[in-house]
């Protein structure tokens, strides 16, 4: 918090105090979210290419300074609970993916494995930020409204530390997700209706309940949580910044984040180029996209439509964060279709061993897109930011196979079987 000089309103640029319980600007209801503002000048005096090199830790909180939060209270978290998954989010790999240079004739492409956080989404980096926050803020309770994931995410982090977390989820929520929350002893209220409404029901509850708000696009501190993923991948890379990044989309929030943790390195000079951010959109649930064409930012709902539970979204929340974080590194949106996401979900476990969920891999469906297209040129250097873990979604990833016949246990069947065409 040393260099945070305040929040900021990212529609009327009016600045508030860091203070618990300030979530968006007074003059704008739900959509004035706010921005934390850090004094750079002074934050890169002391946090340098060469004391972050020197870290070894190996996750999220090696970028503790570029972060919102208390040092000395997350330091002394940390000592006690120094092993609990908390601390170990983030740092994931980043593949070099040989296979799928030659399948799209592409210079260099890596795939940045989400899946391998603690609760096996992305989600992780924002809820690990909203604990830490919680515990600052000595709050009882933590709730949010997920499509899944961020709600999983936080159950996971905070079992153990004695937060009880309440979660509204639409009650179509795929059944690993909600396996995740019951079993780490969350109170969950499944919602009849979309996540657009669970989500409208939770900030309601949190308003007037009191509890801390976990929600996208809601609390400012959760889009530094996700910036953490933009940082690694260009401190993996050795600050050679990636020439475009790939990331599905629903309410925003992650490609936001990764605007602002391109924009701080840029700032502090790490890194002499922004890539360009490439936010991909299930053909259902659109309306980032159709913003984007139409140049502007009055967003219009859209009634979403898509396997891909994770990015369906009907009104997306941090909108004017991702389409900004678009315009302003010279990306684009794009759509694809739920049978493009399946063959990309396919691919991707067959070509670079890396099983995502549905909405976790639509970001690689759109390089193959993009690549037909020419929207990326054989010489850039692609990073794939796959978000979330197959196993999340297992009835989704059995849609993109053929499940094999039974056999007899006898040598026999074993050759008969494997004679057959397409074995
Ligand atoms: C939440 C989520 C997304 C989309 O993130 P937004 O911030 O809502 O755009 C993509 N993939 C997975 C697996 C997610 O859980
Ligand atoms: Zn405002």
């Amino acid at each position: 918090m040393r260099d945070v000089t305040g929040l900021k309103c990212i529609l009327c640029g009016a600045a508030y105090a860091p203070q618990a319980y300030r979530y968006v600007c007074d003059h704008h209801g739900d959509e004035g979210i706010l921005d934390v503002q850090y004094d750079y000048d002074a934050l890169g005096k002391r946090f340098t290419l060469e004391s972050v090199s020197q870290n070894t830790d190996r996750s999220i909180w090696r970028y503790a300074p570029l972060l919102p939060l208390d040092a000395p209270l997350t330091r002394q978290l940390r000592s006690k609970e120094n092993q609990h998954p908390l601390f170990c989010v983030g740092w994931t790999p980043l593949y070099r993916a040989r296979r799928l240079e030659q399948t799209l004739d592409l210079a260099a492409v890596y795939v940045k494995d989400e899946g391998r956080n603690p609760s096996a989404s992305f989600k992780d980096r924002a809820s690990a930020i909203g604990i830490v926050k919680a515990i600052e803020w000595h709050a009882p309770v933590i709730a949010a409204a997920s499509t899944g994931n961020a709600a999983s995410s936080l159950a996971t982090l905070s079992a153990s530390l004695g937060i009880k977390t309440i979660i509204f989820v639409p009650e179509t929520a795929p059944q690993a997700k909600i396996a995740q929350l019951l079993i780490h002893g969350a109170t969950v209220l499944p919602v009849q209706g979309t996540y657009d409404q669970a989500f409208d029901l939770c900030l309601e509850a949190c308003r007037t309940f009191g509890w801390y708000s976990r929600n996208t696009g809601y609390n400012p501190y959760l889009s530094e949580g996700k910036k953490t993923a933009a940082l690694e991948i260009c401190e993996q890379l050795a600050w050679q910044a990636p020439d475009c990044i790939f990331v599905s989309v629903g309410d925003g929030c992650i490609i936001g984040g990764l605007g602002k943790g391109l924009r701080d390195l840029h700032t502090l000079g790490w890194i002499d180029h922004l890539p360009r951010l490439i936010g991909v959109q299930a053909a259902g649930s659109a309306a980032l996209y159709n913003a984007w064409r139409d140049r502007t930012e009055q967003v219009t709902a859209v009634q979403a439509d898509t396997l891909a539970d994770s990015i369906s979204v009907n009104m997306p929340r941090d909108r004017i964060k991702a389409l900004r974080a678009v315009r302003d590194t010279n990306g684009a949106f794009l759509t694809v279709t739920d049978s493009e996401i399946l063959e990309a979900m396919r691919i991707l476990a067959q070509q670079a061993g890396v099983f995502g969920e549905p909405a976790g891999v639509a970001s690689y469906a759109g390089l193959v897109q993009a690549r037909e297209n020419k929207l990326v040129d054989k010489r850039e250097r692609i990073v794939v930011l796959v978000t979330g873990s197959g196993l999340k979604d297992v009835p989704g990833a059995m849609k993109t196979v053929t499940t094999p016949r039974s056999i007899p246990p006898t040598l026999d069947a074993v050759e008969k079987a494997l004679s057959e065409p397409g074995r």
